[in-house]
């Protein structure tokens, strides 16, 4: 399984298959196990094997075979799956950190990624130094002797800057610390995250790997010594295990996710071309187009630019609006990854919470919309922009 091409570890590795020879995977809908003896079940508490179970909370078959395929196109030792992707977030950095700790994150953050990290850590006594991820003497800057974790998001959100991740890794560990990479945007198919140095990788499966808006989930994935040591012993007694089913929508959704971020990647870069030089858009944002200020570095890492594209259009909130309430396929939420393409205006929504001076600091103006590519056709999506551009 080790030599297997990603598009092949992403349908059959982690398959257990019971008894009965089930071909799709089963759903293990079950709270808890049963064992055959009193001695069973005391050796079972003293160490789980890697194909027995003692509680829904602690791990599951089907949570377990999501877990095992993901970890192996990851390329990561082990992972553990949580509810939801902040779940993931949370459980990562709570596992990791004590009062008196030191984290360094990069400040473009998802909504809910800036409330744990720049208000609950700080609520327990964690210090907190938020840097421009793009700019490598800020992070040298802010290490210092108790700085445990370096957190940024690879693709950041919705302004699609590109962090040098092996840089901040050197940085990171040049101080012992653990640099945690929030992968959702660059996807697993499009960067190797932990070859460049990250220490965990967290992703919200709720996106691409879902894919088609059904269920919540997330997973951490990193070291055996991290998942086991760290992550498992906080995260099975807090409580944030993700449900079989949920599970099973991931194994599946696993199963096509490289088929549809080829797909919608493909679909994002034409639509970047097409839209280059719009005269309704002061600002394009795609990491693959030459104009994108890290587009040396986008290509570096990444091998394909990724399924989001970010548009600024020259009449503010007023144009952003008019243009949300023309299109006619792409629709408006705050999923991405779907494979329904959605629009969402930042500064409004996912957003809002920030001063204005904050949005400002990173870039989310008035006139910004946040495209995520889904499967729909290529000319038909083209089509749909370009329409309503002209109404706004
Ligand atoms: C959506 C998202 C999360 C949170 O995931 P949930 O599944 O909604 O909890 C974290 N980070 C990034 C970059 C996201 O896009």
């Amino acid at each position: 399984m080790e030599n297997w091409k990603p598009k092949t570890k992403l349908v059959h590795a982690g398959t257990k298959r019971s008894q009965f020879g089930e071909l799709s995977e089963a759903i293990y809908l079950t709270q808890g196990f049963a064992y055959d003896t009193a001695e069973q079940a005391e050796a079972r508490f003293i160490e789980t094997g890697p194909d027995e179970f003692i509680y829904g909370r602690y791990g599951n078959p089907t949570v377990a075979m999501f877990e095992q395929r993901i970890a192996a196109l990851e390329g990561a030792e082990d992972a553990f799956a949580t509810a939801s992707g902040m779940a993931a977030v949370s459980g990562t950095l709570f596992s990791m950190l004590r009062a008196g700790d030191h984290i360094v994150s990069a400040k473009a953050l998802f909504g809910s990624i800036s409330f744990v990290i720049d208000d609950v850590l700080r609520r327990w006594g964690i210090e907190v130094t938020l840097v421009d991820g793009t700019n490598l003497d800020e992070w040298r800057a802010a290490m210092r002797p108790n700085t445990k974790v370096c957190f940024l998001e690879a693709l950041s959100n919705p302004t699609l800057e590109v962090i040098d991740i092996a840089a901040v890794a050197e940085i990171a560990h040049a101080y012992n610390a653990t640099l945690v990479v929030d992968n959702v945007f660059a996807t697993p198919i499009f960067q190797r995250t932990l070859d460049l140095g990250a220490d965990v990788v967290i992703y919200s499966a709720t996106k691409h790997i879902d894919g088609q808006g059904r269920v919540l989930g997330g997973v951490v994935l990193g070291t055996t010594e991290f998942i086991r040591g760290t992550f498992e012993p906080f995260n099975k007694h807090t409580g944030p295990s993700m449900s079989p089913f949920n599970a099973w929508v991931l194994l599946k959704g696993l199963e096509t996710l490289a088929l549809r971020c080829e797909a919608q990647a493909d679909t994002a870069m034409a639509i970047s071309q097409a839209l280059e030089g719009h005269n309704k858009l002061s600002r394009l944002i795609y990491p693959f187009s030459p104009k994108h200020a890290q587009y040396e570095l986008a290509k570096a890492q990444m091998t394909k630019g990724g399924t989001v594209i970010s548009l600024e259009l020259t009449g503010g909130k007023e144009a952003a609006f008019k243009f949300l309430n023309a299109l006619k396929i792409i629709t408006m939420s705050n999923n991405l990854g779907d494979s329904k393409s959605l629009v969402t205006h930042p500064a409004t929504t996912t957003h809002q919470r920030l001063s204005d001076e904050q949005r400002a600091e990173l870039g989310i103006s008035d006139g910004l919309v946040r495209v995520s590519i889904g499967l729909e056709d290529t000319d038909d999506l083209i089509g749909d922009i370009t329409q309503a551009l002209e109404q706004a």
